[in-house]
């Protein structure tokens, strides 16, 4: 049985909460290893796209690409913008296996995933690394985000539905317009377990979106498995270039 079903929402096995931990930002001491002034000051509430969660002005649903040509996944949600300090945080998580630091990183994506007027995924699905790169880094971070997304939101999570079944180069080191073309047909969901899937609205989670050409390619692939529908959850969406 592949399903991991967490019952008891808000503890997770990383961290010790109710211990004094030293802000990652500002060096203050408090309960979380990004202090809640760090929080306010260095992620503000902003207004995002429901659909690709760029920034928009307030009181605005929908950007003018999502307007012009709609993603294949029905909400996208992001707590943080990658931005400095995130992204130097999110790096050390991913690449330093700093891992102490991802609940401090999702307290913002929960809350967004809280406050959208969206019903909540029966099931959530990391990102798949591809084995060459799973040896490399020792785990995946957006398997390491879903589980505790899972855990506080009270939902399935499944890190073995969906597969990667090609490595392809970083897509940060390609132009925008080869992104989609680089993961095309690079995933796949595990064929004998295709009934899971099945009229269920899922959630990808991953730790960064820049371009969206990898949870593009995914959401149609669950589309095209059986899903019924596809959000998206990430720690933190690339800004405008303008911003
Ligand atoms: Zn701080
Ligand atoms: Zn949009």
């Amino acid at each position: 049985m592949f399903f991991t079903r967490f019952r008891t929402p808000g503890r997770v096995a990383l961290g010790l909460p109710g211990l004094p931990s030293l802000c990652a930002l500002c060096r203050s001491w408090g309960g979380q290893r990004v202090c809640a002034d760090c929080l306010r000051c260095w992620a503000p509430a902003v207004t995002r796209c429901v659909r690709c969660a760029i920034e928009v002005p307030a009181a605005t649903r929908l950007c003018g690409a999502c307007l012009l040509q709609p993603p294949p996944y029905t909400r996208a949600v992001a707590g943080l913008d990658y931005a400095p300090p995130w992204s130097g945080l999110i790096a050390r998580f991913k690449f330093n296996s700093a891992l102490d630091l991802m609940p401090s990183l999702t307290i913002q994506l929960l809350a967004a995933i809280r406050a959208s007027d969206a019903p909540l995924p029966s099931l959530a699905l990391p990102v798949p690394l591809s084995d060459e790169r799973l040896r490399e880094r020792g785990f995946n971070q957006a398997w390491e985000i879903a589980r505790h997304l899972a855990a506080a939101l009270g939902c399935a999570c499944d890190p073995r539905l969906l597969l990667r079944i090609a490595d392809t180069p970083h897509q940060l080191g390609l132009p925008p317009d080869a992104r989609a073309a680089n993961v095309r047909g690079a995933f796949a969901v595990e064929p004998l377990r295709l009934a899971v899937l099945r009229g269920k609205p899922v959630a990808l989670v991953d730790d960064v979106m820049t371009s969206g050409a990898t949870a593009a390619e995914i959401a149609r692939t669950l589309l095209h498995a059986g899903a019924s529908e596809v959000q998206l959850w990430v720690l933190a969406r690339t800004p405008r270039p303008d911003r």
